[in-house]
């Protein structure tokens, strides 16, 4: 028997162990799989070489609960190791200085703990006691047992194991107690576990006999060695993706489209990313992308490493190159992780290019449930806006769908204004705005649907965007003033002219609102009285609304425009009457109830008023 004391620096690093990785401590399950996985490939690849020289066997890794004596055993095939390999590998930790390190780190520890060689100390975090029963693939290896009670003590005799391999077995430390149930150990390795490149083994299959179930022959393997990632995208078809997007998410609606990422320069990348289907536009649910490292699951808060806005999507992406080992204010700033978000956008939106040209009507029918990803990856990523301007739609209140630059060809001709801008109008809610839609319409022009909550912002985006443009919401002045053309006759009225107007109808307006009011010529078909919110107060309210930080035009208070048409029948008769136009004029009175009414601005009394007095009035 050997005694001896690990080869740590520091005193004692299982205190370290224990309290430092206390809020991570189910990763020991991912961390000695890894280990036995990764003894596993290297058998294998001598198997492959020829120089194994014996049978290769069954290459799976058994995992193994006992409740009542509180132990969990990791068992694999493995190469296996020496005596003077647990020594080496073991016994001197893999760098002396992990003390200190994990002092440092202390706060990214639960991702690191993988990368240092510290992997199997890990397995102290829940344990009182570990042991390690191994025999290496080597012609005249002898087997051995290296055990640790918690502390820098081991001993090392001779082992039991008949066959190459490693088993290693937990004695569960008190506190730790929860981790001898099945149910929780296949939990956790449902969690890390489940794409790993060799079967991993957890009981048997169970069949429904006699009232109860019982095992069967068949072994229950918990993972999936190829997962679809893993495989070429030529010889997958549309089910698969399906199929295995329903296996990382049960729940889901079928995604809208899919995406395979493959890159082995300059980075070695692989995935699958879906856009889902959402069903509440602002039911968002970030952090479903699952990051892998070989077929490892490592996190699934991928910020940082994806594009911001790609993290609204789902699927998984596998890369040995993405630094796991620090902290995430680094990666922000490390090149390899720059390039490898800089392609996962140029690839998202190739592939978005690709569906719109070649499979129009598809990407039509979809545009409604993925153009809040679109514009939200246009808003924040500067690069993929360039892309997306070329395949973004826009929507019509006909439900018809444009390309940016036919719309703009559409348009061009009758909603250019004087001074040659083009005006973009737009609803945010077609039925609400009815009543303006219908007079652009009338007037020839087309108005497109923006009901999406980001839609102040992509306007404002679209603005830069698109050279000469100007969008404006339909209701947010009179069609004649939102569209200029050459000027028109306009009303004289003096100072004092205007004052009293202005006097007159904030008297027969709520009174919690402000208001502009001017008298234009609209036309003896337009309404006698138009009431509007302009467009820069309420892009800003709605932007404050959605979070922009501007808050403080949410809090200025309404003001609406209130144009008086003075071709408009009634009101020449109003300013024909002996009245004329005072606030005691009943017929005024009644055609600004009107014009409120029609915005859903007349409430409580007033409405009530409004109809008593137009009882009397008929
Ligand atoms: P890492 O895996 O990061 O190198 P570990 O502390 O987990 O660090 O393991 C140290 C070394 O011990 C491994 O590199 C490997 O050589 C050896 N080892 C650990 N577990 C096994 C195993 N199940 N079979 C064979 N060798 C193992």
């Amino acid at each position: 028997m050997t005694k001896g004391k690990i080869g740590v620096t520091t005193e004692n690093i299982f205190p370290v162990i224990k309290t430092f990785l206390y809020s991570d401590h189910d990763i020991f399950v991912r961390e000695l799989i890894a280990n036995a996985v990764d003894a596993t490939q290297k058998v294998k690849a001598l198997a492959t070489a020829g120089t194994l020289g014996q049978e290769l066997g069954d290459i799976d890794i058994e995992v193994k609960v006992d409740k009542d004596a509180k132990t969990i055993s990791f068992i694999d095939n493995g190469i296996g190791m020496t005596e003077e390999e647990v020594d080496k590998y073991i016994n001197q930790i893999a760098f002396s200085s992990a003390g200190e390190f994990l002092e440092k780190y202390k706060d990214q520890v639960g991702s690191i703990i993988g990368h240092f060689g510290l992997g199997f100390y890990s397995a102290f975090m829940v344990s009182k006691k570990v042991e390690l029963d191994t025999l290496s693939w080597q012609p005249d290896a002898k087997p051995v047992k290296w055990r640790c009670e918690g502390d820098p003590e081991f001993t090392m005799v001779k082992g039991t194991r008949t066959k190459r391999g490693t088993t290693v077995t937990l004695w569960l430390d008190d506190e730790s107690a929860e981790f001898a149930d099945d149910y929780k150990i296949e939990g956790l390795l449902a969690k890390y576990c489940k794409f790993m490149p060799v079967p991993i083994v957890f009981g048997k299959e169970k069949e429904w006999k006699d009232g109860k179930y019982v095992d069967t022959e068949k072994n229950h393997i918990i993972n999936n060695v190829e997962p679809l990632w893993t495989k070429k995208p030529a010889d997958l078809k549309d089910e698969d993706y399906l199929k295995f997007y329903k296996e990382l998410y049960p729940m889901a609606d079928d995604p809208l489209f899919h995406i395979h990422l493959n890159v082995d320069y300059p980075f070695n990348l692989t995935g699958i990313l879906y856009f889902p289907k959402i069903k509440d536009k602002l039911e968002l649910s970030r952090n479903k992308i699952q990051l892998f490292c070989n077929q490892m699951f490592v996190t699934d808060s991928v910020e940082n490493i994806v594009p911001e806005f790609l993290t609204l999507l789902h699927g998984v992406i596998d890369s040995p190159d993405i630094p796991l080992n620090v902290s995430r204010s680094y990666l922000q700033s490390d090149a390899n992780v720059k390039k490898i978000s800089g392609y996962i956008t140029r690839k998202v939106a190739d592939k978005l290019e690709e569906i719109a040209e070649n499979n129009k009507e598809e990407f039509e029918s979809k545009w409604d449930n993925l153009k809040l990803f679109i514009e939200y990856g246009m808003i924040t990523d500067e690069k993929f806006c360039e892309k997306a301007l070329k395949f973004a739609l826009f929507k019509n209140t006909d439900g018809k769908y444009f390309h940016m630059d036919d719309y703009r060809k559409a348009i061009e001709p009758a909603q250019t204004d004087k001074d040659k801008k083009v005006v973009y109008l737009y609803t945010t809610d077609p039925v609400a705005q009815y009543q303006y839609v219908e007079v652009a319409k009338n007037k020839g022009y087309d108005v497109l649907v923006m009901d999406c909550p980001l839609d102040a912002h992509y306007v404002g985006l679209l603005e830069q965007k698109i050279e000469n443009s100007t969008f404006a919401r339909v209701d947010a002045d009179t069609i004649d003033a939102l569209i200029r053309k050459e000027s028109k006759e306009e009303v004289k009225m003096s100072d004092d002219e205007k004052k009293h107007l202005t006097e007159v109808m904030e008297a027969l307006l709520p009174k919690e609102s402000k208001y502009n009011v001017k008298m234009e010529n609209l036309g003896p078909e337009s309404a006698a009285i138009v009431i509007t919110q302009s467009e820069f107060m309420r892009r800003y309210r709605d932007m404050a609304a959605v979070g922009g930080g501007m808050n403080f035009y949410g809090e200025i208070p309404d003001t609406y425009n209130i144009t008086v048409n003075a071709q408009n029948p009634v009101i020449e008769k109003i300013k024909a009457s002996e009245q004329g136009l005072s606030a005691d004029n009943k017929l005024l009175k009644q055609v600004t109830d009107l014009a409120l009414l029609a915005n859903g601005m007349l409430k409580g009394k007033d409405l009530s008023d409004f109809i008593r007095r137009s009882e009397e009035l008929l």
